[in-house]
């Protein structure tokens, strides 16, 4: 077959102090994601999604935390990674469809300006990265404002087809 599909999620703890990096993005509110890199969800989400379609391997696996390169890391250049990875075994990304599961901030207004930062890392227009933003309807962690998380899915194909 030529195409394939993979699937990632992540999550991370906000904490006070913005702004918050969220699909290669910064939103400019009081709040940002704790964690080794800039603490991007949806895009170590993506990153998963592109190398688990085409088996080769995890975020966690090709960018370690004990890495003290990894700290403070732009994660649309671990994307960029990624992305490099699946072409030189023969793959290329087609699309992506993200949600992202976050009791606030809204993402409506910066929606747009996600996908184009994704297209750009994917490889791909921005009409093949799709962006949802959901809340979890004030249940849990995620409802509490404890955190944010994002499931991504991945689609990609053979290029010599
Ligand atoms: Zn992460």
């Amino acid at each position: 077959m030529g195409t394939r599909c993979g699937i990632g999620y992540d999550s991370h703890r906000l904490v006070p102090g913005g702004p918050l990096r969220l699909g290669g993005v910064s939103i400019p509110v009081p709040l940002s994601l704790t964690g080794h890199s800039d603490g991007d969800a949806v895009a170590h989400a993506l990153t998963d999604a592109v190398l688990g379609a085409a088996a080769a391997d995890d975020i966690g696996t090709l960018f370690p935390d004990s890495e003290p390169a990894n700290r403070g890391r732009d994660s649309l250049d671990m994307l960029r990674q990624a992305v490099s990875r699946i072409s030189d075994r023969g793959w290329l990304v087609v699309n992506a469809d993200v949600t992202v599961i976050a009791e606030h901030p809204r993402l409506a207004p910066y929606r747009d300006a996600m996908r184009a930062a994704l297209a750009g890392a994917l490889g791909v227009d921005a009409d093949a990265v799709s962006i949802k933003g959901k809340t979890n309807e004030g249940m849990g962690w995620i409802g509490r404002g404890e955190g944010i998380a994002c499931i991504a899915v991945a689609t990609i194909g053979r290029t010599d087809t």
